[in-house]
């Protein structure tokens, strides 16, 4: 029916008039309660998540506090606690970046061999589509999404390519905005850490046993008393031995002959079985 939408569109309008207005009600005596004063007529508004109607904002004086998960452009990790870049040029961002706009640049060192740092590392902001995939994929935890959204600048080049330099942050801050996954990426380094604490611990241990085993060793070494009576034993069973070896040689003197007899036995065998081959080839 003609002006159907109409009505429903402004249906929708009083929904949010009389939502907002309950909102404020509820409220009272301010909607700012909970908000963070930045001073200067600014601040940071805590909008809840059960939140009706809607709540406008003296933007830019006012802002909202983002969630946790909010994306906008990359930042890279300053490790303070170590002092250097947590990037190491691996260039796993920029392969598995979509809109590849991604440039890193590996270090060298004083004799031209690559080493584990970037050199230089941008980001064009203009082509970055925030999808996080470079955070996510990233070995080193190098590379995490900033909340920064207010980046307007009046020409694309080379305002919105960030360098190395415009894209570092401290570690602190990437803890300050990603409060719970940096706990959670902190944990789990801990426990790493701990793991191979024990299997070092582990290590040592069986190797000082070893160690002490191999000590112990020479304590079990036989007496001289003992060396000496297996000496005897030893020259015993070798006298022994030599004794039915000269037995054996005595024997072996008298074969001769009857190897000879065995042998012409044996030729005679071998003519007279080539005779009857012989024979019946010839029937
Ligand atoms: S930010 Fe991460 S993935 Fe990208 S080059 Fe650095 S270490 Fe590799
Ligand atoms: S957020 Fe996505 S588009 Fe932006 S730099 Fe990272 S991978 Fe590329």
């Amino acid at each position: 029916m003609f002006g159907t939408g109409l009505l429903k569109g402004l249906g929708v309008t009083l929904k949010h008039l009389r939502d907002t207005y309950l909102d404020d009600r509820e409220r009272v005596p301010s909607r700012y309660e909970g908000s963070i004063d930045l001073g200067d007529g600014e601040r940071i508004i805590r909008q809840p998540i059960d939140q009706e109607g809607l709540l406008t904002i003296q933007y830019p004086e006012e802002k909202r506090l983002l969630p946790e998960r909010f994306r906008y452009i990359p930042m890279l990790i300053w490790d303070t606690e170590k002092g250097e870049d947590r990037c190491t040029a691996c260039g796993i961002c920029a392969k598995v970046c979509p809109p590849q706009c991604i440039w890193i640049v590996r270090d060298s060192d004083e004799n031209g061999k690559p080493i584990t740092r970037p050199a230089e590392f941008y980001i064009d902001a203009a082509v970055c589509m925030s999808c996080s995939f470079c955070a996510e994929f990233c070995p080193f935890d190098a590379i995490k999404m900033n909340h920064d959204f207010e980046l307007a600048v009046y020409d694309r080049y080379p305002q919105l390519v960030y360098d190395k330099e415009e894209l570092t942050v401290p570690i602190e801050y990437y803890a300050a905005l990603w409060p719970t996954q940096y706990a959670a990426e902190q944990e789990l380094i801990r426990q790493k850490e701990e793991e191979e604490r024990a299997k070092a611990e582990a290590k040592a241990k069986a190797e000082a046993e070893k160690k002490a085993q191999a000590a112990e060793r020479p304590k079990a070494q036989r007496s001289p008393e003992e060396l000496e009576a297996l000496k005897k034993k030893a020259a015993e069973r070798a006298a022994a031995r030599g004794k039915s070896a000269s037995d054996e040689g005595k024997g072996q003197d008298e074969d001769p002959e009857a190897k000879k007899a065995r042998l012409e036995e044996l030729k005679r065998k071998a003519a007279e079985r080539a005779r009857q081959r012989q024979q019946e080839s010839g029937e």
